[in-house]
């Protein structure tokens, strides 16, 4: 890209060689309305959307963030580019403190970063042209003297997004696009400022699976080709592991283990990592995988467990864990776990073929060694879990 449009935060030079951002202890607590009662007593409750997080993204990068809904990813995304203002922690952009900013200095930022949202069909007006849509950045921040300046700098966005020849798409309407041009479209609107960052929040999911490809292929392009790091939001493992060098996998608005992408689906240490891959379904019908279950649903983030907040869900779990909140210990060279047993537990990997006599009578998942489990006299076996939730024996009916 030519530099028509001046960078943002040009004087601003990162304290790391390389680290585009730098968080620390960042939380995000949305308050909730407190009922008459608690109001009158001054409790305060709240959401804890992201509970502090740290981790850093280097220049070209792009970080996958996973986890299943509700986890806070979309949060932490929303935090980096300031749609959301962080309740504690730090967050460096290139060595700038960005989380307090506000008014023009916030403003200034906003034009370094960008983000693409989930639905192309939701985040696009369908008033506006997609001449209109893309020039509206350019109005906002002033960029570009004349109408023509606008319109050469939306052809050339139109063109890094793979929408060719621009004139055939700029006086187009949302309606007359498919949903693959659509997000081009979204994408152009991102690029039109030289963005410096871009958090891509779930951009495929609402796409059909024939043109998710060609998307993220130009999400990778323009990665190599102009060096934009990218913050890649996804409940999609596999998407996520083709986009992504590293992989932070989210729980609970926290980070549960964080490391290069082949390392986390190659070698996952953290129970809940290994429910999220073994839940990847395996095109082979004749492999002999045991799917790993995790117990129940997810806590409420209003009233997080104490000590590890998976140890509700966590079949490994022991004493310790429900009371001490475990550390992010970096197990092996850049590759961390919250976990008190980080390393030592078994867990399986999906390269891994197991087949296991113990199934679980109540759940029918495996139950692996290492796992808390009970068996009833007349031999059936149960997660420790499972067996804490049947009165009677799915076997024999006898009581448990
Ligand atoms: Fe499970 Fe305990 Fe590790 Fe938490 S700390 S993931 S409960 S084993």
């Amino acid at each position: 890209m030519e530099a028509e449009v001046t960078d943002a935060t040009t004087e601003e030079v990162g304290k790391k060689s390389g680290v585009v951002w730098e968080v620390k202890n960042l939380t995000k607590l949305f308050p909730i309305k407190a009922g008459f009662i608690a109001s009158l007593l001054g409790k305060e409750t709240n959401v804890h959307a992201v509970n502090d997080v740290e981790f850093e993204i280097y220049d070209r990068e792009i970080l996958g963030i996973v986890g299943e809904s509700g986890c806070g990813k979309t949060t932490c995304g929303r935090l980096l580019v300031r749609l959301e203002t962080p309740t504690r922690g730090t967050m460096q952009f290139h060595g700038q403190e960005i989380g307090g900013l506000k008014g023009r200095e916030l403003k200034r930022f906003r034009r370094s970063v960008q983000m693409i949202f989930q639905d192309p069909y939701e985040s696009l007006n369908p008033r506006l042209s997609v001449f209109a849509t893309i020039a509206e950045p350019l109005i906002v921040h002033s960029v570009g003297d004349t109408i023509e300046d606008r319109e050469e700098l939306v052809r050339k966005a139109l063109e890094y997004a793979e929408l060719k020849p621009p004139e055939e798409f700029m006086y187009r309407y949302p309606h007359e696009l498919s949903g693959g041009q659509r997000q081009r479209v979204a994408i152009a609107r991102t690029l039109v400022l030289r963005p410096r960052f871009i958090v891509a929040d779930e951009p495929v999911s609402m796409l059909d699976v024939s043109i998710r490809a060609g998307i993220m292929n130009l999400m990778l392009n323009l990665r190599e080709e102009y060096g934009i790091p990218f913050m890649f939001i996804s409940h999609d493992v596999s998407v996520t592991r083709y986009m992504s060098d590293r992989i932070g996998v989210m729980y609970l608005g926290g980070f549960v283990e964080l490391a290069g992408s082949e390392d986390v689906i190659k070698n996952p240490m953290h129970p809940y990592t290994e429910a999220l891959l073994s839940a990847v379904p395996v095109p082979d019908p004749t492999a002999k995988h045991g799917r790993v279950k995790i117990k129940g649903d997810l806590p409420s983030p209003i009233n997080l467990p104490p000590g590890c907040t998976f140890h509700p869900r966590c079949l490994y779990k022991k004493d310790i864990c429900k009371s001490q909140v475990p550390e992010f210990k970096e197990v092996e060279p850049g590759h961390f776990v919250l976990c008190h047993f980080a390393g030592e537990l078994p867990i399986v990997k999906p390269d891994d073929e197991y087949v296991t006599e113990e199934i679980c009578k109540y759940c029918n998942a495996t139950i692996k060694k290492g796992m808390a489990s009970v068996q009833h006299s007349c031999g059936a076996n149960y997660h420790e879990e499972c067996a804490d939730r049947v009165k009677a024996c799915t076997v024999c009916g006898k009581e448990l």
